[in-house]
């Protein structure tokens, strides 16, 4: 992630913030202009972006957004089981089951898009795949 990786810019593609582009996909808002919505559904991402035009269609999340959600809960759930269990040792067992379990859900449904919005103004700002307008 650093700014090493990064196409050096040129007068035809002025620079990109990773950190602004990343700050706006994890909004769900374009890369580019930070106005419009990433996506038209929970998960499905926009061709177009339907206020600056900038193509979004490039990018290649793939498995990248669950396993990052996967990594972020997982730390929070052990970290969070582990003070509830010193807090209450007695806790009986369909309360842990019920907890955690919706507690997972819900917070992999809630993070998913938001990780996957940040990995899109990732790839847009590094210029991968396909948001590269110099390859095309
Ligand atoms: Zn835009």
């Amino acid at each position: 992630m650093t700014a090493a990786v990064q196409p050096a810019p040129t007068a035809t593609s002025p620079h990109r913030d990773v950190w602004l582009a990343m700050r706006r996909g994890f909004r769900c808002r374009c890369p580019k202009c930070g106005e419009g919505k990433l996506y038209t559904s929970y998960l499905k991402v926009v061709d177009r972006c339907p206020v600056c035009g900038e193509e979004l269609h490039h990018h290649r999340a793939d498995d990248a957004p669950p396993y990052f959600t996967i990594f972020i809960v997982g730390h929070f759930v052990v970290a969070a089981l582990l003070a509830f269990d010193e807090l209450w040792p007695d806790a009986p067992l369909w309360l842990h089951a019920v907890l955690w379990t919706s507690f997972i859900v819900l917070a992999s449904l809630w993070l998913l898009p938001l990780i996957k919005g940040a990995l899109i103004g990732y790839q847009w700002a590094l210029r991968m795949h396909g948001f590269d307008e110099r390859q095309e």
